[in-house]
């Protein structure tokens, strides 16, 4: 899921760029691998949306877009969802929900022991 707290707003302005993208009328399944898509066919259908990304006039906005968003799939500004998490770094991870660990991993908090106890 995007993270939509980082975005501009619903203002037009900010979102105009869209109507100028090379993308426009393409399948947008050329830009997000179905399920269980590997090796060729994933690599020519990553290569093909970049292609298209590559003569794309507003490529940069969409990018930025993409990065702010914290997209995590799919073809955006020309680049894979691979490719925009190694530009963001380990701080642009997508949240994932932490769990506790457990008693019985927890050094700090020994599992209760019960034997005797009153
Ligand atoms: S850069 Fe690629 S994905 Fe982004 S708007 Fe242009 S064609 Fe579409």
């Amino acid at each position: 899921m995007s993270e939509i707290s980082r975005l501009p707003g619903p203002f037009e302005r900010f979102w105009d760029w869209q109507l100028d993208a090379a993308c426009r009328g393409v399948d947008s399944s050329l830009f997000f691998h179905p399920p269980g898509e590997r090796g060729g066919p994933h690599d020519e259908r990553e290569e093909a949306a970049k292609r298209i990304c590559a003569g794309c006039p507003v490529r940069a906005q969409c990018l930025q877009y993409a990065l702010a968003a914290r997209e995590r799939y799919g073809v955006w500004g020309g680049l894979t969802e691979d490719e925009r998490q190694a530009l963001l770094g380990p701080a642009g991870a997508p949240r994932t929900r932490r769990r506790a660990p457990s008693r019985r991993t927890r050094p700090d908090r020994p599992a209760r022991h019960t034997a005797g106890a009153r």
